[in-house]
């Protein structure tokens, strides 16, 4: 079996990229390789930042692997939060990177008295093979609802409806959300390139 390295230690990500590639390949992340360095990402982009995480585990472990980061970005605020989506709470001051909670006051309090809610989600997946770069993206547009919706997922999902849906992130099943989600499209693409390789 082929084996690939995700640079990342999200089981959840990890859970859905096995489902999605089945058993053609075998996915280690990083805790399967010894990898316990929080890898940086100091990039301004989201291809950027990907690259440098999948660059870092190729460079010191000379592995074939993959990495992708993700982020909202918001039409009236010109792209924001994009590159800083998992600390926006923060650059507000309402807490710690990667508060959810935060992050989502943080937003909503930008988009105050706002009509234009027009959002999406974009992931960037790269992937490094043999030693060549390869980038894949994945988008679903929707908008920021005023008010927030539903229980499930993580993130921003309770106030991202993605369009023609009605609900939220957070009111879909993952099977559902998956199907149309920024990462699952990405991943898809993923897939497809690795499978025919
Ligand atoms: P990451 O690149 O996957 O770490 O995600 C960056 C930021 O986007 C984090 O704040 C996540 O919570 C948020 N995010 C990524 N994917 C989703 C999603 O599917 N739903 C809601 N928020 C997400």
């Amino acid at each position: 079996m082929r084996q690939l390295i995700m640079a990342t230690n999200n089981e959840h990500k990890l859970r859905e990229i096995r489902q999605i590639l089945g058993g053609e390949f075998q996915v280690l992340g990083l805790a399967d390789i010894g990898c316990t360095v929080d890898i940086p990402e100091t990039s301004d982009t989201l291809e950027g930042n990907a690259l440098q995480k999948a660059r870092y585990v190729h460079e010191h472990f000379g592995l074939d692997c993959f990495a992708d980061d993700t982020g909202l970005e918001v039409e009236a605020l010109g792209g924001q939060p994009g590159v800083v989506t998992a600390r926006y709470g923060s650059i507000c001051g309402y807490g710690a990177a990667h508060d959810s909670a935060a992050n989502i006051r943080c937003l909503l309090d930008k988009l105050q008295g706002q009509q234009n809610r027009k959002a999406r989600f974009r992931t960037v997946i790269a992937l490094i093979q043999n030693g060549e770069e390869h980038l894949f993206d994945g988008i679903v547009e929707g908008q920021i609802v005023t008010q927030l919706r539903g229980t499930d997922g993580f993130g921003y999902d309770p106030v991202f409806e993605p369009e023609e849906t009605g609900l939220t992130f957070a009111e879909m099943g993952p099977e559902e959300k998956n199907r149309i989600s920024h990462r699952g499209r990405a991943t898809q693409k993923l897939a497809q390139f690795l499978l025919q390789c």
